[in-house]
Protein backbone atom coordinates (compact mmCIF):
# COMPACT_ATOMS: atom_id res chain seq x y z
CA UNK A 1 0.00 0.00 0.00
CA UNK A 2 1.23 3.47 -1.02
CA UNK A 3 0.74 6.04 1.05
CA UNK A 4 0.67 10.46 1.07
CA UNK A 5 2.20 10.33 3.91
CA UNK A 6 4.21 8.19 6.46
CA UNK A 7 4.67 9.15 10.07
CA UNK A 8 7.64 6.76 11.63
CA UNK A 9 8.37 5.82 15.15
CA UNK A 10 5.58 7.69 16.72
CA UNK A 11 4.27 7.28 20.36
CA UNK A 12 0.59 7.52 20.90
CA UNK A 13 -1.45 8.74 23.40
CA UNK A 14 -2.26 5.66 24.48
CA UNK A 15 0.80 4.27 25.45
CA UNK A 16 1.98 2.52 22.78
CA UNK A 17 5.48 3.51 21.06
CA UNK A 18 7.24 2.80 17.75
CA UNK A 19 4.52 3.25 15.06
CA UNK A 20 3.82 4.25 11.78
CA UNK A 21 1.21 6.38 10.98
CA UNK A 22 0.17 6.11 7.54
CA UNK A 23 -2.18 8.29 5.73
CA UNK A 24 -3.86 8.81 2.56
CA UNK A 25 -7.05 10.68 0.88
CA UNK A 26 -7.13 12.73 3.69
CA UNK A 27 -7.42 9.80 6.54
CA UNK A 28 -5.48 7.72 8.40
CA UNK A 29 -4.94 4.31 6.48
CA UNK A 30 -2.57 2.41 8.26
CA UNK A 31 -0.90 2.48 11.93
CA UNK A 32 1.56 -0.20 12.32
CA UNK A 33 5.12 -1.17 12.87
CA UNK A 34 7.07 -0.43 9.87
CA UNK A 35 4.73 0.64 7.31
CA UNK A 36 5.88 0.73 3.79
CA UNK A 37 6.86 4.43 1.89
CA UNK A 38 4.75 7.38 1.94
CA UNK A 39 5.02 10.24 -0.98
CA UNK A 40 6.14 11.93 2.22
CA UNK A 41 7.26 11.16 5.24
CA UNK A 42 8.31 12.32 8.96
CA UNK A 43 10.46 10.80 11.38
CA UNK A 44 8.63 11.49 14.87
CA UNK A 45 12.24 9.87 16.12
CA UNK A 46 9.96 8.29 19.35
CA UNK A 47 8.06 11.77 20.03
CA UNK A 48 4.21 11.43 20.44
CA UNK A 49 1.75 12.02 17.62
CA UNK A 50 -2.04 13.10 19.25
CA UNK A 51 -4.84 14.14 17.75
CA UNK A 52 -5.23 18.10 17.39
CA UNK A 53 -5.79 20.40 20.13
CA UNK A 54 -9.32 21.58 20.44
CA UNK A 55 -10.91 24.36 22.11
CA UNK A 56 -14.59 23.65 23.06
CA UNK A 57 -14.95 27.61 24.76
CA UNK A 58 -13.71 31.08 22.89
CA UNK A 59 -14.41 34.47 21.88
CA UNK A 60 -12.72 34.49 17.93
CA UNK A 61 -14.88 38.48 18.06
CA UNK A 62 -12.96 39.58 20.78
CA UNK A 63 -9.62 38.31 20.65
CA UNK A 64 -6.87 40.57 20.33
CA UNK A 65 -8.96 43.76 21.13
CA UNK A 66 -6.79 44.22 24.05
CA UNK A 67 -6.66 47.92 25.05
CA UNK A 68 -9.56 48.91 22.95
CA UNK A 69 -11.08 51.12 23.76
CA UNK A 70 -9.30 50.79 27.18
CA UNK A 71 -7.78 48.35 29.64
CA UNK A 72 -9.99 46.37 32.04
CA UNK A 73 -9.09 48.40 35.50
CA UNK A 74 -11.18 45.98 37.76
CA UNK A 75 -10.22 42.44 36.29
CA UNK A 76 -13.72 41.60 36.85
CA UNK A 77 -16.15 39.84 34.42
CA UNK A 78 -18.95 42.86 34.36
CA UNK A 79 -15.95 45.24 33.65
CA UNK A 80 -15.15 42.96 30.99
CA UNK A 81 -18.72 43.08 29.52
CA UNK A 82 -19.20 47.09 29.51
CA UNK A 83 -15.94 47.72 27.97
CA UNK A 84 -16.61 44.97 25.23
CA UNK A 85 -20.28 46.71 24.75
CA UNK A 86 -17.94 50.18 24.27
CA UNK A 87 -15.76 48.19 21.36
CA UNK A 88 -18.88 46.46 20.08
CA UNK A 89 -20.32 50.44 19.03
CA UNK A 90 -17.28 51.17 17.30
CA UNK A 91 -15.26 48.27 15.22
CA UNK A 92 -16.09 47.35 12.06
CA UNK A 93 -16.60 43.69 10.46
CA UNK A 94 -13.43 44.05 8.50
CA UNK A 95 -11.23 44.95 11.83
CA UNK A 96 -12.99 41.55 13.62
CA UNK A 97 -12.28 39.31 10.34
CA UNK A 98 -8.19 40.75 10.49
CA UNK A 99 -8.00 39.61 14.27
CA UNK A 100 -9.72 36.75 13.89
CA UNK A 101 -7.32 35.42 10.92
CA UNK A 102 -4.31 36.43 13.05
CA UNK A 103 -5.63 34.26 15.74
CA UNK A 104 -5.83 31.25 13.46
CA UNK A 105 -2.61 31.42 12.30
CA UNK A 106 -1.36 31.32 15.47
CA UNK A 107 -4.01 28.77 16.35
CA UNK A 108 -2.98 26.33 13.86
CA UNK A 109 0.60 26.50 14.48
CA UNK A 110 0.06 25.83 17.43
CA UNK A 111 -1.99 22.69 16.45
CA UNK A 112 -4.75 24.11 17.80
CA UNK A 113 -7.51 22.51 14.96
CA UNK A 114 -10.58 22.80 15.85
CA UNK A 115 -12.33 26.00 17.67
CA UNK A 116 -15.86 26.68 18.99
CA UNK A 117 -16.35 30.71 19.11
CA UNK A 118 -19.32 32.06 20.65
CA UNK A 119 -19.98 35.29 18.62
CA UNK A 120 -21.87 38.25 20.31
CA UNK A 121 -25.66 38.29 18.92
CA UNK A 122 -26.78 41.67 21.03
CA UNK A 123 -27.32 44.98 19.30
CA UNK A 124 -25.59 44.55 16.02
CA UNK A 125 -24.47 41.63 13.84
CA UNK A 126 -21.40 42.21 12.68
CA UNK A 127 -19.45 40.13 14.36
CA UNK A 128 -21.59 37.38 13.16
CA UNK A 129 -21.14 38.51 9.29
CA UNK A 130 -17.54 38.70 10.47
CA UNK A 131 -17.28 35.21 11.56
CA UNK A 132 -19.33 33.26 9.26
CA UNK A 133 -16.61 35.05 6.55
CA UNK A 134 -13.80 33.61 8.86
CA UNK A 135 -15.13 30.22 9.22
CA UNK A 136 -15.30 30.03 5.18
CA UNK A 137 -11.80 31.64 4.85
CA UNK A 138 -10.07 29.02 7.25
CA UNK A 139 -12.58 25.61 6.49
CA UNK A 140 -9.82 23.77 5.06
CA UNK A 141 -7.50 24.03 8.07
CA UNK A 142 -9.21 24.96 11.15
CA UNK A 143 -12.83 23.44 12.28
CA UNK A 144 -14.35 26.57 13.37
CA UNK A 145 -18.25 26.26 15.39
CA UNK A 146 -19.86 29.38 15.59
CA UNK A 147 -22.85 29.70 18.90
CA UNK A 148 -25.15 32.42 18.62
CA UNK A 149 -24.40 34.43 22.11
CA UNK A 150 -26.55 36.71 23.45
CA UNK A 151 -23.95 38.13 25.64
CA UNK A 152 -26.06 40.76 26.96
CA UNK A 153 -28.76 38.35 28.31
CA UNK A 154 -31.61 36.83 26.16
CA UNK A 155 -34.11 38.89 27.96
CA UNK A 156 -31.92 41.90 29.29
CA UNK A 157 -31.22 42.98 25.76
CA UNK A 158 -33.98 44.21 23.14
CA UNK A 159 -33.80 42.15 20.52
CA UNK A 160 -31.39 39.70 21.49
CA UNK A 161 -34.14 36.60 20.68
CA UNK A 162 -34.98 37.83 16.96
CA UNK A 163 -31.20 38.21 16.54
CA UNK A 164 -29.89 35.49 18.07
CA UNK A 165 -32.58 33.66 15.71
CA UNK A 166 -31.33 35.38 12.56
CA UNK A 167 -27.77 34.32 13.54
CA UNK A 168 -29.14 30.65 13.39
CA UNK A 169 -30.80 31.65 10.67
CA UNK A 170 -27.59 32.61 9.01
CA UNK A 171 -25.72 29.44 9.77
CA UNK A 172 -24.17 29.86 13.43
CA UNK A 173 -24.50 26.48 14.24
CA UNK A 174 -24.99 25.87 18.46
CA UNK A 175 -27.43 28.23 20.70
CA UNK A 176 -26.07 30.09 23.34
CA UNK A 177 -26.95 32.18 26.61
CA UNK A 178 -25.65 33.54 29.95
CA UNK A 179 -28.33 33.07 32.08
CA UNK A 180 -26.64 34.29 35.58
CA UNK A 181 -26.45 37.38 33.53
CA UNK A 182 -29.93 38.18 32.80
CA UNK A 183 -32.05 40.84 35.52
CA UNK A 184 -33.14 38.17 38.29
CA UNK A 185 -32.59 34.63 38.87
CA UNK A 186 -36.15 33.18 37.68
CA UNK A 187 -35.42 35.18 34.28
CA UNK A 188 -31.70 33.47 34.58
CA UNK A 189 -34.44 30.30 34.38
CA UNK A 190 -36.65 31.12 31.97
CA UNK A 191 -33.82 32.04 29.06
CA UNK A 192 -32.49 28.67 29.74
CA UNK A 193 -35.60 27.04 29.53
CA UNK A 194 -36.47 29.67 26.23
CA UNK A 195 -32.94 28.89 24.76
CA UNK A 196 -33.36 24.76 25.15
CA UNK A 197 -36.81 24.95 23.35
CA UNK A 198 -35.52 27.04 20.40
CA UNK A 199 -32.63 23.96 20.06
CA UNK A 200 -35.07 21.33 20.31
CA UNK A 201 -37.32 22.94 17.77
CA UNK A 202 -34.06 23.75 15.38
CA UNK A 203 -32.20 20.47 15.78
CA UNK A 204 -29.46 21.98 17.58
CA UNK A 205 -26.69 21.97 20.34
CA UNK A 206 -26.83 24.13 23.01
CA UNK A 207 -23.82 25.88 24.75
CA UNK A 208 -24.45 28.43 27.57
CA UNK A 209 -22.51 30.46 30.03
CA UNK A 210 -23.74 29.20 32.92
CA UNK A 211 -23.27 30.24 36.80
CA UNK A 212 -19.98 32.00 35.69
CA UNK A 213 -20.16 33.53 39.60
CA UNK A 214 -18.63 32.57 42.66
CA UNK A 215 -22.34 33.08 44.12
CA UNK A 216 -23.19 29.49 44.95
CA UNK A 217 -27.26 30.69 45.07
CA UNK A 218 -26.55 30.76 41.05
CA UNK A 219 -28.42 27.10 40.39
CA UNK A 220 -29.11 27.74 36.62
CA UNK A 221 -27.07 24.28 36.04
CA UNK A 222 -30.30 22.61 37.66
CA UNK A 223 -32.61 24.57 34.69
CA UNK A 224 -30.41 23.84 32.11
CA UNK A 225 -30.04 19.86 33.36
CA UNK A 226 -33.43 20.06 33.65
CA UNK A 227 -34.72 21.58 30.61
CA UNK A 228 -32.20 19.15 28.59
CA UNK A 229 -34.12 15.90 29.80
CA UNK A 230 -37.55 17.60 28.84
CA UNK A 231 -36.55 18.69 25.45
CA UNK A 232 -34.33 15.10 25.00
CA UNK A 233 -31.56 16.98 23.96
CA UNK A 234 -28.82 14.38 26.75
CA UNK A 235 -25.90 14.05 25.31
CA UNK A 236 -26.23 17.61 22.98
CA UNK A 237 -26.03 20.37 25.66
CA UNK A 238 -23.31 21.91 27.56
CA UNK A 239 -22.61 24.33 30.40
CA UNK A 240 -19.34 26.60 30.30
CA UNK A 241 -17.91 27.60 33.26
CA UNK A 242 -20.23 26.46 36.59
CA UNK A 243 -17.77 28.29 38.38
CA UNK A 244 -20.65 28.80 40.96
CA UNK A 245 -20.12 24.71 41.81
CA UNK A 246 -16.99 25.50 43.47
CA UNK A 247 -18.78 27.65 46.27
CA UNK A 248 -21.89 25.08 46.50
CA UNK A 249 -22.29 23.40 49.19
CA UNK A 250 -21.61 19.57 49.28
CA UNK A 251 -25.00 18.69 49.77
CA UNK A 252 -26.86 20.45 47.33
CA UNK A 253 -23.78 19.17 44.96
CA UNK A 254 -24.46 15.77 46.18
CA UNK A 255 -28.15 15.77 44.52
CA UNK A 256 -26.84 18.09 41.76
CA UNK A 257 -24.35 16.36 40.22
CA UNK A 258 -26.29 12.99 39.64
CA UNK A 259 -28.96 15.03 37.86
CA UNK A 260 -26.15 16.33 35.31
CA UNK A 261 -25.45 13.19 34.95
CA UNK A 262 -28.80 11.55 33.80
CA UNK A 263 -28.88 14.52 31.53
CA UNK A 264 -25.36 13.61 29.85
CA UNK A 265 -24.53 17.74 30.24
CA UNK A 266 -21.21 18.21 28.82
CA UNK A 267 -19.26 20.51 31.13
CA UNK A 268 -16.32 23.14 29.57
CA UNK A 269 -13.98 24.97 32.23
CA UNK A 270 -11.80 27.42 31.64
CA UNK A 271 -8.87 26.51 34.15
CA UNK A 272 -7.39 30.50 32.60
CA UNK A 273 -9.83 32.61 33.14
CA UNK A 274 -11.63 31.03 36.29
CA UNK A 275 -8.60 31.61 38.13
CA UNK A 276 -8.09 35.32 37.06
CA UNK A 277 -11.66 36.70 37.45
CA UNK A 278 -13.41 34.44 40.17
CA UNK A 279 -13.00 35.65 43.83
CA UNK A 280 -12.60 39.25 42.57
CA UNK A 281 -14.73 40.13 45.18
CA UNK A 282 -13.20 38.28 47.83
CA UNK A 283 -10.75 39.78 50.34
CA UNK A 284 -8.74 36.76 51.94
CA UNK A 285 -8.94 33.68 51.69
CA UNK A 286 -9.71 34.25 47.90
CA UNK A 287 -11.55 31.52 46.17
CA UNK A 288 -10.06 29.71 43.40
CA UNK A 289 -13.49 29.20 41.54
CA UNK A 290 -13.11 26.39 39.13
CA UNK A 291 -16.06 23.74 38.82
CA UNK A 292 -16.22 20.75 40.22
CA UNK A 293 -13.74 18.76 37.77
CA UNK A 294 -12.72 15.32 39.49
CA UNK A 295 -15.90 15.06 40.66
CA UNK A 296 -17.70 15.64 37.42
CA UNK A 297 -15.02 12.81 35.80
CA UNK A 298 -15.93 10.75 37.96
CA UNK A 299 -19.69 10.54 37.05
CA UNK A 300 -18.59 9.70 33.16
CA UNK A 301 -19.59 12.95 31.81
CA UNK A 302 -17.64 14.97 29.37
CA UNK A 303 -15.52 17.23 30.69
CA UNK A 304 -13.54 19.60 28.47
CA UNK A 305 -11.29 22.62 28.71
CA UNK A 306 -11.35 25.91 27.18
CA UNK A 307 -9.21 28.61 26.94
CA UNK A 308 -11.92 31.49 26.46
CA UNK A 309 -9.82 34.66 25.90
CA UNK A 310 -6.63 35.54 24.35
CA UNK A 311 -5.65 39.65 24.67
CA UNK A 312 -9.32 40.93 24.77
CA UNK A 313 -11.23 42.63 27.60
CA UNK A 314 -11.22 40.01 29.86
CA UNK A 315 -7.99 38.19 29.99
CA UNK A 316 -4.28 40.22 28.73
CA UNK A 317 -2.08 37.00 28.29
CA UNK A 318 -2.72 33.60 26.03
CA UNK A 319 -1.22 32.28 23.38
CA UNK A 320 -3.76 29.85 21.65
CA UNK A 321 -1.77 26.73 23.70
CA UNK A 322 -4.39 24.19 25.29
CA UNK A 323 -1.47 22.89 27.03
CA UNK A 324 -0.62 25.96 28.99
CA UNK A 325 -4.33 25.69 29.59
CA UNK A 326 -4.15 21.62 31.21
CA UNK A 327 -1.36 23.04 32.94
CA UNK A 328 -3.78 25.35 35.16
CA UNK A 329 -6.18 23.17 35.64
CA UNK A 330 -4.37 20.44 37.39
CA UNK A 331 -2.91 23.65 39.38
CA UNK A 332 -6.13 24.81 40.10
CA UNK A 333 -7.76 21.54 40.87
CA UNK A 334 -5.55 19.37 42.85
CA UNK A 335 -4.89 17.02 39.98
CA UNK A 336 -1.42 15.95 39.98
CA UNK A 337 -1.58 12.31 39.66
CA UNK A 338 -0.79 11.08 36.90
CA UNK A 339 -4.17 9.65 36.11
CA UNK A 340 -5.59 12.95 36.37
CA UNK A 341 -2.79 14.68 35.02
CA UNK A 342 -3.53 12.28 31.43
CA UNK A 343 -7.25 13.34 31.71
CA UNK A 344 -6.10 16.73 31.49
CA UNK A 345 -4.53 16.26 28.52
CA UNK A 346 -7.78 14.41 27.05
CA UNK A 347 -9.80 17.47 28.20
CA UNK A 348 -7.93 19.77 25.51
CA UNK A 349 -7.99 17.14 23.21
CA UNK A 350 -10.92 14.15 22.81
CA UNK A 351 -12.75 15.75 25.33
CA UNK A 352 -13.12 18.74 23.21
CA UNK A 353 -13.97 17.19 20.45
CA UNK A 354 -16.44 15.20 21.69
CA UNK A 355 -18.39 18.72 22.77
CA UNK A 356 -17.84 19.97 19.74
CA UNK A 357 -19.14 16.58 17.73
CA UNK A 358 -16.47 16.40 15.59
CA UNK A 359 -16.81 13.60 12.85
CA UNK A 360 -13.87 11.29 12.24
CA UNK A 361 -11.36 12.66 15.68
CA UNK A 362 -8.45 10.58 16.73
CA UNK A 363 -5.48 9.02 16.07
CA UNK A 364 -7.00 5.58 14.63
CA UNK A 365 -7.44 3.87 11.49
CA UNK A 366 -10.21 5.48 9.29
CA UNK A 367 -9.99 8.56 11.28
CA UNK A 368 -9.28 12.02 9.31
CA UNK A 369 -5.82 12.35 9.15
CA UNK A 370 -5.41 15.62 11.74
CA UNK A 371 -2.38 14.89 14.10
CA UNK A 372 0.17 16.71 16.18
CA UNK A 373 3.81 15.58 16.36
CA UNK A 374 4.81 17.23 19.79
CA UNK A 375 8.67 17.48 21.07
CA UNK A 376 7.81 15.08 24.88
CA UNK A 377 7.34 11.99 24.49
CA UNK A 378 4.11 11.49 26.32
CA UNK A 379 1.29 13.45 27.07
CA UNK A 380 2.46 14.29 30.54
CA UNK A 381 5.82 15.65 29.42
CA UNK A 382 4.19 17.60 26.58
CA UNK A 383 2.12 19.81 29.75
CA UNK A 384 5.36 19.85 31.64
CA UNK A 385 7.23 21.25 28.91
CA UNK A 386 4.08 23.19 27.03
CA UNK A 387 6.24 20.90 24.11
CA UNK A 388 6.85 22.68 20.87
CA UNK A 389 4.23 21.54 17.88
CA UNK A 390 6.86 20.20 15.43
CA UNK A 391 4.72 19.27 12.54
CA UNK A 392 0.73 19.72 12.51
CA UNK A 393 -0.87 17.97 9.87
CA UNK A 394 -4.24 18.82 8.44
CA UNK A 395 -6.29 15.89 6.30
CA UNK A 396 -2.62 14.14 5.59
CA UNK A 397 -0.74 17.41 4.68
CA UNK A 398 1.94 19.51 6.47
CA UNK A 399 -0.16 22.76 7.36
CA UNK A 400 2.79 23.85 10.37
CA UNK A 401 6.38 23.07 11.94
CA UNK A 402 8.57 24.82 14.37
CA UNK A 403 12.16 24.03 15.00
CA UNK A 404 12.50 21.94 18.72
CA UNK A 405 13.09 23.82 21.66
CA UNK A 406 16.69 23.81 22.65
CA UNK A 407 19.53 25.71 24.12
CA UNK A 408 23.32 26.13 23.51
CA UNK A 409 25.39 26.16 27.23
CA UNK A 410 28.38 28.08 27.18
CA UNK A 411 29.63 26.25 30.56
CA UNK A 412 32.88 24.56 30.10
CA UNK A 413 32.94 20.88 31.50
CA UNK A 414 28.95 21.21 31.51
CA UNK A 415 26.78 19.12 28.39
CA UNK A 416 26.51 21.73 25.48
CA UNK A 417 23.28 21.40 24.89
CA UNK A 418 19.78 21.21 27.07
CA UNK A 419 16.84 20.79 25.99
CA UNK A 420 13.00 21.11 28.38
CA UNK A 421 13.06 17.23 27.79
CA UNK A 422 16.06 16.86 30.31
CA UNK A 423 16.77 13.63 28.14
ZN1 LIG B 1 -16.83 32.66 27.38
Amino acid sequence: MSFDLVIRNANLVDGRIGLDIGCAGGRIAAIDVQLGGGFQEIDAAGQLVAPPFVDPHFHMDATLSLGRPRLNASGTLLEGIELWGELKQVQTAAEIVERALRYCDLAVAQGLLAIRSHVDVCGTLTGVEALLEVHERVKDYLDLQLVAFPQDGLFRSAGAESNLLQALDRGVDVVGGIPHFERTMQEGDASVARLCAIAAERGLMVDLHCDETDDPNSRHVETLARETLRHGLQGRVTGSHLTSMHSMDDYYVSKLIPLMAESRLNVVANPLINILIQGRHDTYPKRRGLTRVAELQATGLTVAFGSDCVMDPWYPLGTADMLDVASMAIHVGHLSSMEAMRRCFEAVTTEGARVMGLDGYGVAVGKRADLVLLQAGDPIEAIRTRAVRLAVIKAGRLVAESAPRESRLHLGARPERVTPRLT
